[in-house]
């Protein structure tokens, strides 16, 4: 028997609350039932977003959420602007082109943050740009933009902006309509709680007027199409819906809703603050800045003379623990613990007690108990439920 722990940021643990929701007996989509239950997950969505912006739920993974937030936007030879700083600001790279756009692109050192003053000067360099899209959290390296900075910036002008929150909606404070993020994309496995499937937009009004000029196009993911079925007192979806991934979601807002979104937040940041104290303290450095507000992943350079592809594995294999490794280009060099969701302060000491053992194993000095001891002193500071 190996008992299996997953300390990724995607796919993240599921509350026993909401498994226990997915066996429910399937409702039927076109029934009152639904439409209860729908209308309970976009209100739930508007309160963990922070938004009064129609939200629309796809089944799909955040990739589609993503697509669809090209092709309700950008027409070919359209002017937009990526600013990428790891493997999923290349997903907004690879998709933007892949759908005709001219793309500026401001790409940072991995591991760095976009700077919103770059942002700026591209804007005012090029008025025709459309549309900006960035990462909140970039899950690939840890990292979390500055999308106030930037949400100010992009108000200014007629562009919109779309931004990738598909780790770091529920776990680090992002407010979609007072930092003016026209189109938030999320998605359900990373700190929403809920197995994977469904992904959803909150769309505003500046953005909803791009999308209605759109020809691009498209079929599954029409935003009217949506917004037509979904908006108003008898919400229904246009095609078949994740109906038992929706009836999870709603559990998992209801928890979310029961700690408070503030001791939501707060959670994160002494998780977050706890892991990376840990990790220093076993003599590994930390990959990117140390950030406080960045709590969705902990991102850790594989010390010198182990072999990175290692680490996740042995912790895998030996202790059923699934860490991240690196991505693209940062495969091998780097290793991340996810922190976003249904984590406390237990997972850390689990990950960190586990991380001890491997790298022991993999030929590393460890001073036994340093990563974890470090951890929970932080973690018994903390003054919210962990
Ligand atoms: C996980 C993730 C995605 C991709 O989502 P899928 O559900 O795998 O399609 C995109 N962006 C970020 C920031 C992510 O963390």
């Amino acid at each position: 028997m190996l008992k299996r722990f997953l300390l990724t940021p995607g796919p993240t643990p599921v509350p026993p609350e909401v498994l226990s929701a997915l066996g429910e007996p399937v409702v039927h989509h076109r029934a009152p039932r639904f439409t209860e239950i729908l209308t309970e997950v976009i209100a739930g969505l508007k309160h963990v977003f922070q938004t009064a912006n129609d939200v629309l739920v796809f089944a799909a993974s955040g990739t589609g959420a993503m697509e669809s937030a090209v092709v309700n936007v950008v027409n070919p030879g359209d002017h937009v602007l990526v600013a990428s700083m790891g493997n999923f600001g290349e997903r907004w790279l690879k998709l933007t082109k892949n759908w005709g756009a001219e793309v500026t692109a401001l790409e940072y050192e991995w591991g760095t943050r976009a700077d919103p003053a770059d942002i700026e000067k591209a804007l005012a360099a090029d008025p025709a740009i459309k549309a900006v899209y960035v990462q909140f959290s970039e899950t690939s390296t840890g990292v979390v933009n500055d999308i106030k900075a930037i949400g100010a910036i992009v108000a200014k002008t007629p562009a919109i902006l779309v931004v990738d929150a598909i780790s770091g909606l529920g776990a680090t404070d992002l407010k979609t309509d007072a930092w003016h993020v026209d189109i938030c994309v999320a998605g359900a496995q990373k700190a929403l709680m809920v197995p994977p499937g469904l992904a959803y937009v909150a769309v505003s009004e500046k953005a909803w007027k791009v999308v209605e000029a759109c020809t691009t196009p498209r079929f599954y993911f029409d935003y009217p199409t949506y917004r037509k079925k979904m908006t108003g007192d008898n919400a229904q979806t246009p095609y078949t819906p994740a109906v038992s991934l929706m009836v999870a979601q709603n559990a998992a807002i209801g928890l979310i809703r029961q700690e408070g979104l503030d001791n939501v937040f707060e959670r994160h940041r002494w998780l977050g603050k706890a892991c990376k104290a840990g990790v220093q303290a076993l003599g590994i450095e930390l990959f990117g800045p140390d950030d406080p507000e960045a709590n969705s992943v902990t991102a850790c350079k594989v010390p010198a003379g182990v072999d990175g592809g290692k680490i996740t594995k042995v912790a895998r294999d030996k202790y059923g623990v699934w860490l991240a490794g690196g991505q693209g280009k940062l495969k091998g060099q780097i290793f991340r613990f996810g922190h976003c969701g249904y984590f406390g302060a237990s997972d850390i000491l689990v990950g960190l007690g586990v991380l001890e053992m491997v790298l022991a194993e993999l030929g590393f000095d460890v001073k036994w108990g340093a990563g974890t001891g470090a951890a929970a002193q932080v973690l018994s500071q903390s003054p919210v439920q962990l």
